[in-house]
């Protein structure tokens, strides 16, 4: 499948159109429609149920977007959250250095964590070409910070700039002292934030895969130094796991571990899962062994003492840290060009299928009267009952046979017909989304049948 086709199902069906469309538009950014958003919401709400509600020593936050600006300074973001650009001289496109190598080898050499020299050097030695125009004449890199300034205020100066979060991680840091103290946490323990995070990309691309405002699920585990690696271990399985449960395929999966050049230099170990997106493998999901640099660098700024007592050792010590740290519109996008079948073919028919996790389904259910005429009134009935447990839509547009097909083609799970029994009998027909059988059941058992298929 080609990312265009993905692109455009998106939009003809309500999941995600290019942002500011009327107006031209706005270099790669997009607004999610009504499926796009109960998607991403329902990913949400497993992500957290996952990582924050269904463990003991697991704590949420909503921190802010703007935050003092010395939090992006103690983190290094103000000095070095940059990317290396380079300019093509004949064409004039703007490429990110690191990447032309990475596309150019197919993946086979990342050029993360290189000096600009080395980059340079490769591209030079390679005869790299301008993937736009095929020249090989380049200007020197320049670093390009990511993060998006803005100001507080009335004045427009040094004083009152300020940015919006290049990632959510910071947020929790920074709250690390008053979710201990108000929580009464013990180590090890984890504290989850969703939210948007802000980077101004230089090469923003491939759908919804590299934007320029997204949102991230970060997740920092805090535990005792030396303990660290067992815990990257245990987290690294535990995302791979999650991704399985959601319902990717484990042959479009894979771990790609930093190797000793590429490692930041505070991270003990880093892997990457990478999803064979179409455009070839991309990192989906961070998992970072970030020891105790970001406590260690907002201690040394902010001068608050965030050290840990532990009460069984009778010691002090800044507490080491593992990052689990994943985009929600890439995984939305790895989601979506998983289950999106546009021919799919089983037992001699040939139809377009969303074939996505049940619960991740915007609608779980679609409400269909066979003859408008004689059962729009009862459908209306039952689409008002239904409605109140799941996300359930109504369609009495078309025949029948139609009506299935594009609830397939979105990804509902059931369709519920009204027909004459519904009338004569109290009885209804649902039918599977994956399996296409019919079943007649009673009315009041719609409720616990959908419940209990979408739960196991
Ligand atoms: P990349 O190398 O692709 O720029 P990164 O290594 O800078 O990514 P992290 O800082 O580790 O990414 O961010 C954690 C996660 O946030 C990524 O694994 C990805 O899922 C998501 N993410 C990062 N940048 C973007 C972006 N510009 N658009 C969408 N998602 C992003």
């Amino acid at each position: 499948m080609k990312m265009e086709d993905l692109v455009n199902y998106c939009k003809q069906y309500g999941y995600i159109f290019q942002g500011s469309e009327i107006y031209g538009g706005l270099a790669n950014s997009w607004d999610f429609g009504p499926l796009g958003r109960e998607l991403k919401e329902n990913l949400k709400k497993m992500w957290w149920q996952e990582f924050v509600l269904s463990k003991k020593n697991s704590y949420g936050l909503d921190s802010a977007i703007i935050m003092n600006p010395n939090v992006w300074v103690a983190s290094g973001h103000v000095a070095s959250f940059s990317d290396p650009l380079i300019d093509c001289k004949k064409c004039k496109a703007r490429h990110r250095a690191d990447k032309l190598i990475e596309d150019a080898t197919s993946g086979k050499v990342t050029a993360d964590g290189w000096e600009n020299k080395e980059i340079e050097e490769y591209i030079e030695k390679n005869n790299i070409p301008c993937p736009t125009c095929g020249a090989h004449d380049f200007t020197p890199i320049r670093k390009f910070n990511l993060l998006f300034e803005t100001y507080m205020g009335v004045t427009e100066d040094s004083k009152s700039k300020v940015y919006l979060r290049g990632e959510t991680a910071q947020g929790i840091f920074v709250n690390f002292k008053n979710i201990e103290r108000s929580m009464r946490a013990k180590l090890p323990f984890g504290i989850g934030q969703i939210g948007k995070a802000f980077r101004n990309e230089i090469t923003p691309s491939n759908f919804i895969f590299r934007v320029r405002e997204f949102e991230q699920m970060e997740y920092e585990f805090f535990c005792k130094p030396d303990t660290d690696l067992e815990w990257f271990k245990y987290w690294k399985q535990f995302c791979m796991d999650f991704l399985i449960k959601l319902g990717l395929n484990k042959d479009n999966l894979r771990f790609r571990d930093h190797s000793k050049e590429e490692l930041s230099f505070y991270s003990k170990a880093t892997t990457d899962i990478e999803y064979l997106f179409p455009m070839g493998w991309g990192e989906l999901w961070g998992i970072a062994d970030r020891t105790d640099y970001d406590l260690n660098c907002h201690m040394k700024h902010s001068k608050e003492d965030l050290t840990y007592f532990d009460q069984d050792t009778n010691e002090r010590y800044v507490p080491y840290v593992v990052e689990p740290s994943v985009g929600v519109d890439r995984l939305v996008l790895a989601l979506l060009c998983d289950a999106y079948k546009p021919n799919y073919e089983e037992n001699g028919v040939t139809r377009e299928l969303l074939k996505i996790n049940y619960k991740l389904a915007p609608y779980k259910v679609t409400v269909l009267p066979l003859i408008k005429k004689q059962h729009a009134e009862k459908a209306n009935e039952i689409y008002e009952k239904l409605a109140g447990n799941f996300p359930t839509t109504y369609d009495e547009t078309g025949n029948i046979g139609k009506r299935y097909r594009r609830a397939d083609a979105i990804g509902t799970p059931f369709c519920i017909t009204i027909d004459d029994e519904t009338l004569n009998n109290g009885t209804v027909t649902i039918r599977d989304r994956d399996t296409m059988k019919q079943e007649t059941i009673k009315i009041d058992e719609i409720v616990n049948y959908v419940n209990s298929k979408i739960n196991s």
